[in-house]
């Protein structure tokens, strides 16, 4: 990945705010390379603005299942009611250029020793959930690159090849050590903590630092009630559920 510092975002889900405060902090220490995992889309009431900002901002994005259920290439048969209604909701007001910019993504992103997918990479269509070692464990034979960067549980943590699932805000790389890393969620976080997650890889320093970024959550709440998308939405978004 050169040397310069990556941060790797995930999970956006149509919170503009969220993405607005972590490309601010990023601006802010001049970390100017960005890739985002997936998942633009639903959930969130502003699906529109996000797909405009990242491509303005010429972010290199992978496919997430919510983006793939709005363009109808994924079914919302494993969906929850919620996510569901969500999809259905994104697809009503989703315009043409973003709905042309979300068939354009693609499953997987190669880019040096790294490896970005939205979900995992042994099969990233089926959109599995690794929640623990034992489920990262099966992944490891199907990449190459050295780290595989994961969305999608929500869940930021980081699975050595070898040993225990770490979950730290700075995580030291073992030279000769292989990882899938889990970078959390942007626009809806689900581990008790409603801040906005974002993961920055210093390869040269070899140091993975996970970041937590404050962000106005009550107007995102009342944003997503007044568009009439489920309101345990809302409510999930401020205990960060
Ligand atoms: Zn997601």
């Amino acid at each position: 990945m050169g040397n310069s510092p990556v941060a790797v975002i995930s999970d956006i889900h149509g919170n503009l705010e969220a993405l607005q405060a972590v490309l601010h902090f990023l601006d802010e220490r001049g970390i100017g390379k960005i890739v985002c995992l997936g998942d633009l889309v639903g959930y969130g009431p502003n699906p529109n603005e996000v797909v405009e900002l990242i491509r303005e901002r010429k972010i290199p994005c992978c496919l997430g299942n919510h983006d793939a259920a709005v363009i109808g290439k994924t079914s919302v048969a494993f969906f929850n009611e919620w996510a569901r209604e969500a999809v259905f909701w994104t697809s009503g007001i989703l315009n043409p250029d973003s709905r042309a910019y979300l068939l354009t993504l693609p499953l997987r992103i190669h880019e040096e020793d790294c490896l970005f997918v939205h979900a995992s990479p042994s099969r990233p269509m089926e959109w599995r959930y690794l929640m623990s070692a034992l489920d990262a464990e099966d992944e490891f034979p199907f990449f190459d690159e050295r780290i595989c960067f994961v969305g999608h549980s929500h869940h930021p943590v980081i699975f050595p090849e070898k040993g225990y699932a770490v979950i730290e805000q700075k995580f030291h790389l073992v030279d000769g050590e292989r990882y899938i890393i889990n970078v959390g969620s942007v626009g809806q976080p689900r581990d008790n903590d409603p801040r906005a997650a974002v993961c920055i890889l210093d390869a040269e320093k070899k140091v993975v630092s996970y970041e937590r970024i404050g962000y106005d959550v009550e107007k995102v709440k009342w944003k997503i009630i007044q568009a009439g998308l489920p309101e345990y939405l809302a409510l999930r978004l401020v205990r960060g559920k």
